[in-house]
């Protein structure tokens, strides 16, 4: 697949409850060229979900007919459920657009075997393992059940950390922000730098 340099691929990872969700958001109306990648998955809409928006909700029978048909870049088993990332809708959408991928280590070890994708790799933490839960609950959105399990993953999740290209720690939530605002904009000036200098040895022969 060839795409244009200057679009970028950004993973955002996290144990759940740290902030990705609000963090893509910001990015997102700050800078809409920047399109979510939205994932299949096996898990139940919640009540605030919209099918096509923030999922594509499918079938277990579904999911593993895509699997199958070798639809996905990626996907893995959470809690539970099954979470893939479709490779056309990637492969469409990076000719115009900038991509974030909300997803978690596994997914992301599965793309960064595909040598074509160009991804900028962020692995976000709270100060503390005691703020996740605190996020979690405060957030409202899962039973205490899945609380739990959430919060017991949190240690293998921050065991993969070393897979990315930068940690940032979401404790003030605009700091935060304007690290990744950074990230962006260096990825996007180094995409450009080799655009222009394959150009310029293009026209030395
Ligand atoms: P994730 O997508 O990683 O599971 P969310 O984006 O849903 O996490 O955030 C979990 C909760 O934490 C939400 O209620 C959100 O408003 C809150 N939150 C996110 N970032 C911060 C922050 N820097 N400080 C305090 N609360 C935050
Ligand atoms: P939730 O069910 O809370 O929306 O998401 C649970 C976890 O699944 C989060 O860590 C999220 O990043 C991850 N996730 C969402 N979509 C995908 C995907 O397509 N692939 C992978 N590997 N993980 C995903």
């Amino acid at each position: 697949m060839k795409h244009d340099k200057k679009n970028i691929m950004l993973i955002l990872s996290s144990p759940s409850g740290v902030g990705k969700t609000t963090l893509t958001k910001k990015i997102q109306q700050k800078y809409p060229n920047f399109k979510v990648s939205i994932s299949h998955t096996t898990r139940k809409p919640r009540s605030n979900e919209v099918n096509g928006v923030d999922y594509h909700f499918v079938s277990n029978e579904k999911f593993e007919e895509l699997i199958s048909s070798n639809m996905f870049y990626e996907y893995a088993k959470i809690y539970k459920n099954s979470y893939g990332t479709s490779k056309n809708s990637v492969d469409e959408s990076i000719k115009k657009n900038d991509i974030i991928f909300d997803i978690d280590w596994q997914g992301t070890k599965q793309l960064s075997k595909h040598k074509k994708l160009e991804l900028v790799k962020i692995f976000l933490v709270t100060k503390n393992r005691e703020e996740v839960k605190k996020r979690l609950i405060g957030r409202n959105q899962n039973s205490d059940e899945e609380i739990k399990q959430r919060f017991n993953s949190f240690l293998e999740d921050v065991k993969h950390w070393v897979d990315y290209d930068y940690i940032l720690i979401n404790d003030n939530l605009d700091q935060c922000f304007k690290q990744i605002e950074k990230i962006i904009f260096d990825q996007k000036k180094f995409s450009l730098t080799r655009i222009n200098l394959s150009t310029y040895s293009n026209a030395l022969v």
